[in-house]
């Protein structure tokens, strides 16, 4: 697990209520570069394949539609990847390219700020909320999609993983324990953390919340459907960080703050 403090909240009076938050979903939408990170993986694959067999495979391009709704409904890779017409013994070498690109620059590059993000985040620097983000990506690329956008002034802290495959691979147990050791920071740091509030995209968000006993906010504007994500039970589920910060469960976080 990796830290990143910022220096300037060092300086701010202690005792600020703390909200945690996820990263891809609630503040950036990832649908192109996984859309282009699976076209790209389908080329390589239909050109290796022509080199050593001389004919193409009948492959189908999904649009980008189905293929981030299968994201969003938790479709396997495995299934995508024979919907788009792979050879099944095929599957794990389209599989491994992927994983392996995912995370080039050329591709983060187009990652995107999710609608009404920003102004979400001001809000909450504004009402004097201590944001804190829970993330399986790396820190570094955080900090560096964060000063893109010009808010790296407004995150309080980043708990990040150091394995740089974390985020696309997603696994619960990790956010739990990710989000675990925020909370213990920020309470070793004599910061607020009753009430507080996860606000996530995934299942991995949600049960994280669910373990720490605080209250969880779903968002509908990432890698997952809203019928998935019910099957959770979140505390809430709503659009975006935009409508997560005007929610009901928000309200107290702001409230006590
Ligand atoms: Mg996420």
């Amino acid at each position: 697990m990796l830290r990143i403090h910022n220096q300037m909240s060092s300086f701010q009076e202690l005792s600020e209520q703390v909200l945690f938050c996820d990263f891809d979903g609630p503040i950036v939408d990832v649908s192109e570069r996984y859309y282009r990170t699976y076209k790209l993986g389908l080329s390589a694959l239909q050109a290796s394949y022509r080199e050593d067999h001389g004919t193409d495979l009948p492959l189908q391009l999904l649009s980008k539609n189905q293929f981030w709704s299968m994201k969003r409904n938790r479709v396997a890779d495995v299934e995508i990847a024979l919907r788009s017409g792979v050879p099944s013994d095929l599957v794990e070498s389209l599989l491994g390219q992927v994983q392996r690109i995912v995370n080039h620059p050329h591709l983060l590059q187009w990652d995107g700020l999710q609608l009404g993000a920003d102004a979400a985040i001001r809000q909450l620097k504004a009402r004097g909320i201590r944001l804190v983000i829970v993330t399986l990506r790396h820190p570094r690329q955080v900090q560096a999609f964060l000063q893109a956008h010009d808010l790296s002034q407004c995150i309080d802290e980043i708990f990040g993983a150091s394995d740089i495959n974390a985020a696309h691979l997603n696994r619960a147990e990790q956010k739990v324990a990710l989000l675990e050791r925020a909370i213990t920071a920020q309470q070793s740091q004599g910061y607020q953390t009753s009430p507080t509030c996860m606000i996530g995209d995934t299942e991995a968000d949600i049960i994280a919340g669910q373990q720490a006993g605080i209250t969880t906010v779903a968002v509908t504007s990432g890698i997952r459907s809203q019928d998935y994500l019910t099957r959770y039970q979140p505390t809430e589920i709503v659009s975006n960080l935009l409508q997560a910060v005007q929610s009901h469960c928000m309200q107290q976080v702001v409230q006590a703050a």
